[in-house]
């Protein structure tokens, strides 16, 4: 069995986006990342720290603009139009969730989708639809795909179940896996029978946000599994959605939570960055 090391393959790509940032730097362009957090959510402090502490490793300023949780729609819209046209700012990200008296969607569609970090817009959604390449992609699909790359799975041919249909993951991820040629099926919570689709799979990803929902004596025999969950138990332990240990001993290769499918999220949002740089200056 072959565990997918997340931590040693976001090293990699960190590495290569700080040779990008490097070049581009060379040319005169440093790389920004700009990130709007609005009032006082603990979970999204500590992801907007950690997203400053990766720009950091790889030479991308990174600029927080924390608003208080009173800002209203119209003084997002604002900030945002400000950082469209501001060509110091190749990356925007606006970290969800917002507060509730704010549209979150007229906020992320506000984004220029040539500023897109998080690829949540819905010209970058379409273009991932329909196979435009070049534009940023959801960060924690894209770098589910890499790590399968890593691990020399290619998904052509196979049968890959995603679980979970969310916009950020499970449905981008079911979009990448089709373009990769798999024959692809998509699970949520009104699927008939969880067990049977994943007994089919070859390529399972779990995306659904519940502690060890899927079984490991569910899992085929030889496949690959990608568990995207993250799960805190009451004794503070983190767990994924599949049971690890079970479904390790039928897997040919597994992603560790954590450890797996996290550290990946966060580099491709580097990736994306610099690739949005990079557009600037073709
Ligand atoms: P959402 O809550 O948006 O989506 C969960 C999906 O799971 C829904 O489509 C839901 O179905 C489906 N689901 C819920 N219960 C079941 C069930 N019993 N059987 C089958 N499907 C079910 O979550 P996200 O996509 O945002 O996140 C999923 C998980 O991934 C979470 O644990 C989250 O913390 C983690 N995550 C991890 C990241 C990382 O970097 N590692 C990044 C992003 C998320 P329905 O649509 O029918 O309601």
């Amino acid at each position: 069995m072959n565990l997918i090391d997340g931590k040693q393959i976001a090293a990699k790509v960190k590495g290569e986006v700080a040779t990008e940032v490097r070049a581009l730097a060379a040319r005169g362009v440093q790389t920004g990342l700009t990130v709007v957090r609005v009032g006082d959510d603990p979970a999204s402090a500590i992801y907007v720290r950690g997203k400053r502490k990766d720009c950091e490793e790889v030479g991308i300023t990174s600029v927080e603009h924390h608003l208080p949780a009173t800002t209203t729609q119209a003084e997002l819209l604002a900030l945002i139009a400000r950082l469209n046209a501001d060509p110091a700012v190749h990356g925007i990200l606006v970290q969800l969730p917002l507060p509730k008296h704010v549209d979150e969607r007229a906020v992320l569609d506000a984004i220029s989708p040539a500023k897109d970090a998080d690829g949540f817009h819905p010209f970058n959604v379409g273009a991932l639809s329909i196979g435009i390449a070049g534009v940023p992609r959801p960060c924690t699909p894209a770098g589910v795909m890499r790590m399968l790359d890593e691990a020399k799975v290619d998904p052509k041919g196979k049968r890959a179940l995603v679980v979970g249909r969310s916009n950020i993951v499970g449905k981008p991820m079911a979009m990448m896996l089709l373009e990769r040629h798999a024959t692809v099926t998509l699970a949520h919570s009104r699927t008939a029978d969880l067990a049977g689709e994943v007994g089919r799979a070859d390529i399972l990803v779990a995306a659904i946000g519940k502690a060890e929902l899927v079984k490991g004596a569910w899992v085929k025999e030889g496949a690959v599994v990608i568990d995207v969950g993250m799960n805190r138990l009451a004794d503070g332990k983190l767990v994924g959605d599949v049971e690890f240990a079970a479904a390790a001993a039928r897997a040919s290769a597994i992603t560790p939570v954590p450890g797996g499918v996290g550290p990946m999220t966060r580099a491709m949002l580097l990736v994306n960055t610099v690739e949005l740089a990079k557009r600037t200056v073709r």
